[in-house]
């Protein structure tokens, strides 16, 4: 199954792009493993709910559907492009690609097979994402997220997230409780495993699920990219590999929108993100030096 829209680049080989849910509203049916949705299409990016096209679109049978050699070469580019653009987000946000770490177009064009240009697009894609930096004449790197943005970050966490779970408290379905208490067990199966990088996906996934449970489509993308940036600040502020999010936590946080109480939860999200926020190091601001109360003038030698 594909889609006809010749402007996604959806179909059933496309392992990235398994549709598992959609925001409430939006009817799903499943044909052969396929998620396929009537209003609105989304695709799971590593666990990320991505709005691929804000406009309807019907999903076809490839042997029925009418699409023009363009389109479908447009299909295969954009499948490409996202490939690429999920794998190299993925080594990002798991600590395979650590912060400033170069990001030569000609050696990621030979890694994958494909033209500069491709890794070109890819790379200002990750650019708007704030998961990579361009710099002029000299290219791309892995962002490096200074202390003061690191801060800027926490801060809007836990404005946005507090105010959803907030929200959450008083209209979260049953059904989606069971989904996030789906995320906190394979956490918990993770942290038994001593799977690390498997936990570190988790723990963003968790809050990405709540983003997207809100059903503000808005606030789940800024969620998701402020998740992105979080992992890449524990990349710089804090041992690779490590994991910041508290497993415990999270299934508090769950605890308590199943009873429904406001007042729990908000205080719950807003202390587990202190709580990540104070395992980073942001403190050693480098100091802004005075060289005169450092240094004296040299004296003439004598
Ligand atoms: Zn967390």
């Amino acid at each position: 199954m594909v889609c006809g829209c010749g402007e996604c680049s959806i179909d059933s080989h496309a392992v990235h792009h398994t549709f598992t849910r959609c925001s409430p509203g939006i009817s799903v049916s499943s044909v052969n493993g396929i998620f396929l949705l009537d209003n609105v299409q989304y695709r799971i990016h590593l666990n990320t709910f991505r709005r691929v096209n804000s406009m309807g679109h019907k999903m076809l049978d490839d042997s029925s559907a009418e699409l023009s050699a363009s389109a479908k070469a447009k299909k295969r580019g954009n499948r490409t492009d996202e490939r690429i653009h999920s794998e190299i987000y993925s080594a990002i946000i798991n600590h395979q690609l650590r912060p400033a770490t170069p990001l030569h177009e000609d050696a990621l064009a030979n890694a994958f097979g494909v033209s500069r240009t491709i890794i070109r697009k890819v790379l200002q894609q990750l650019s708007h994402e704030k998961l990579v930096e361009l710099i002029p004449n000299k290219g791309a790197i892995v962002a490096r997220p200074s202390i003061e943005e690191a801060r800027q970050v926490f801060e809007a966490r836990r404005a946005v997230e507090c105010m959803l779970v907030e929200k959450l408290a008083a209209t979260i379905s049953n059904a989606d409780i069971d989904r996030l208490r789906t995320v906190v067990n394979a956490e918990a199966k993770s942290l038994e495993q001593g799977d690390k990088r498997r936990r570190l996906q988790l723990s963003g996934d968790f809050h990405r699920e709540l983003a997207s449970i809100a059903g503000n489509d808005v606030l789940r993308d800024f969620v998701n990219e402020l998740v992105s940036r979080t992992s890449l600040i524990i990349a710089l502020y804090e041992s690779p590999g490590a994991v910041p999010c508290s497993y415990d936590e999270h299934k508090e946080i769950v605890e308590a929108l199943e009873r429904r109480n406001v007042e729990t939860v908000v205080k719950r999200m807003e202390d587990h993100l202190r709580h990540i926020e104070a395992q980073v190091d942001l403190s050693d601001l480098p100091a802004r030096v005075d060289f005169k109360t450092l240094f004296r003038p040299l004296t003439p030698a004598t």
